[in-house]
């Protein structure tokens, strides 16, 4: 039984910008129930009203397992159980490794990696209670090749992937689906930071030539909690326009 006609409850973390927020649209767009969670409770209000009244804003910093429990507990009082995961808050803190600072390496560890833990733990509950549950989990392509300067980030971002393919295989039989999205060059905040002549760079290496849009991301996310993702688990998906082939 596969139960895809269970109404979706979607979370999708570090929402209030750039990937998250058009992930977030995407669903409020399908008329589902949106939470989405950031670290200002002013600024993530205001893009919860600007997405609509499917999406209500709730502010949590992902890293603090208390909050992250008891953002669970606020989400299933105001909209339900969330059955529908979005890993997607991120961060980089960018060097070489001799010149990395302990709190670089340890706040990308927590943020990117250790945020995914809470969150999953606290809504496996409510999803197996349904019998169905989508998690999909925001890595990278860095996470699959690496980059030098960025050893923090590659870790967490491939510490995702293997947290992810154990997760799918402890939840498949629960019928939860545990799956992996991998961007490459998406035109947010986070990419803005690079100079004109890094931008090109990395342009000149993608196969489709440009870069890529949240929106695009965020199509992918919504097809993996779709009912036609319904046998697709353990994946990892690049979205990248070739670039990391
Ligand atoms: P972004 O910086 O625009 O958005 C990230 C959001 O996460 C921000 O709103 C930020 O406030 C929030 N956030 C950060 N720490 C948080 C915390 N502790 N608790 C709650 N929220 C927190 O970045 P983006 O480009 O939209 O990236 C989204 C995700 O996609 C990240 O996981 C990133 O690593 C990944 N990604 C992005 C790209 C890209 O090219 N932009 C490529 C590969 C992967």
């Amino acid at each position: 039984m596969t139960n895809d006609n269970v109404e979706q409850i979607v979370l999708v973390t570090g929402g209030g910008r750039g990937i998250g927020k058009a992930c977030a649209q995407a669903f409020a767009k399908s008329g589902v129930k949106v939470a989405i969670c950031d670290l200002s409770l002013e600024a993530v209000e205001e893009t919860a009203s600007e997405l609509g009244s499917n999406v209500k804003g709730y502010a949590a910093d992902v890293t603090d397992r208390e909050a992250v429990d008891a953002l669970f507990k606020r989400i299933e009082n105001d909209l339900g159980p969330v059955n529908v995961l979005v890993n997607n808050a991120g961060i980089n803190r960018d060097a070489l490794v001799m010149r990395m600072k302990d709190a670089d390496w340890e706040s990308v560890i927590r943020v990117n990696l250790n945020s995914a833990f809470y969150c999953c733990r606290a809504a496996v509950r409510g999803m197996m209670k349904q019998r169905w549950g989508r998690i999909v989990n925001m890595s990278s392509i860095i996470g699959l090749r690496g980059q030098a300067g960025q050893t923090n980030y590659a870790a967490s971002k491939a510490g995702l992937i293997g947290f992810s393919k154990s997760l799918a295989q402890e939840f498949a039989s629960r019928n939860i689906t545990v799956n992996v999205v991998c961007p490459g060059y998406i035109k947010t905040s986070m990419t803005d930071e690079l100079s004109e002549e890094q931008r090109s760079a990395i342009v000149d290496r993608v196969p489709l030539g440009r870069v890529g849009a949240p929106e695009e991301v965020a199509d992918l996310v919504r097809f993996l909690a779709s009912p036609n993702a319904s046998y697709i688990t353990g994946a990892v998906i690049p979205i990248d326009g070739g670039l990391a082939m």
